[in-house]
């Protein structure tokens, strides 16, 4: 299987005040294509942090990374950051026009997805109609307008309630594996870590080592939420917990 990531011996050691927060070491993985990888951990345990230096956002104190060549990567995170003065089609295509790819063709895709997704109704309408879950199909519609071939979440649907959640994750994972995409979401909800992933990495306790990789394996898996009603969800659930309990 062709890997989109190679993460090798990622450390990260941030200087404060008080002295050193050494909030990642030894952090090695592998990301297939078209894989869902979760990472899950305690809070504060440097989840984040290890999306940061994918985005290039902070620099890693030592180890490496590698995408592979001409991957493009897009980005979601908790906040949708939609612009409230926009109308959904604009807000979609905002990322096409920074980056100077705003074309009849780029247009038109953005247009399908909105159709495909059950936005078509609100293009032109504005983000304050939308309900929380609705925004967040938007943002990932906005996120896919420039093709990326990896998607980086971070706690992306953390700000919905339960139910909105549930709706989202199941939205989430069909348009990841419809569009063929790979992804890497940090979560620190377990359940949905579980259902949508492929692999689950858990992270200790800052600084955060990996503990385990769950290669997850249901009976008869497909979405989200019919996963979580296969009898090895409870088990995997179980696991991970006690792994982030430290028993
Ligand atoms: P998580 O996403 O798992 O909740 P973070 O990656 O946000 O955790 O943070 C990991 C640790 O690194 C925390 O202890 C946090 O306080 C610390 N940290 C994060 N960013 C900085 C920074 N810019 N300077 C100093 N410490 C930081």
């Amino acid at each position: 299987m062709s890997k989109i990531l190679k993460v090798n011996n990622l450390k990260k050691i941030y200087h404060d005040k008080d002295g050193e927060v050494v909030a990642l070491s030894d952090i090695s993985f592998d990301v297939n294509e078209k894989e869902i990888i979760a990472i899950v951990g305690p809070s504060g345990c440097g989840k984040s942090t290890l999306l940061s230096i994918l985005m290039n956002l902070e620099k890693p104190s030592s180890g490496t990374f590698s995408f592979k060549k001409d991957t493009s990567i897009g980005y979601m995170l908790q906040n949708d950051c939609l612009f409230p003065w926009k109308t959904i089609l604009e807000n979609c295509l905002v990322g096409l026009e920074v980056e100077k790819k705003l074309t009849n063709d780029s247009k038109n895709y953005v247009i399908n997805l909105l159709k495909t997704y059950g936005l078509e109704d609100f293009m032109y309408k504005y983000p304050s109609s939308l309900s929380g879950g609705m925004r967040q199909r938007c943002a990932l519609i906005r996120t896919l307008a420039l093709k990326p071939d990896i998607l980086l979440l971070d706690e992306a649907t953390s700000a919905l309630d339960y139910q909105s959640r549930l709706k989202v994750s199941e939205d989430i994972y069909n348009i990841i594996k419809n569009e063929e995409k790979s992804a890497i979401m940090v979560t620190h909800d377990i359940s949905q870590a579980i259902s949508i992933a492929d692999r689950v990495i858990v992270l200790s306790n800052r600084p955060a080592i990996i503990k385990k990789i769950y290669n997850i394996k249901l009976t008869n898996k497909s979405t989200p939420l019919n996963n979580r009603k296969t009898k090895e969800f409870i088990k995997y659930h179980d696991m991970i917990w006690s792994d982030l309990d430290g028993k």
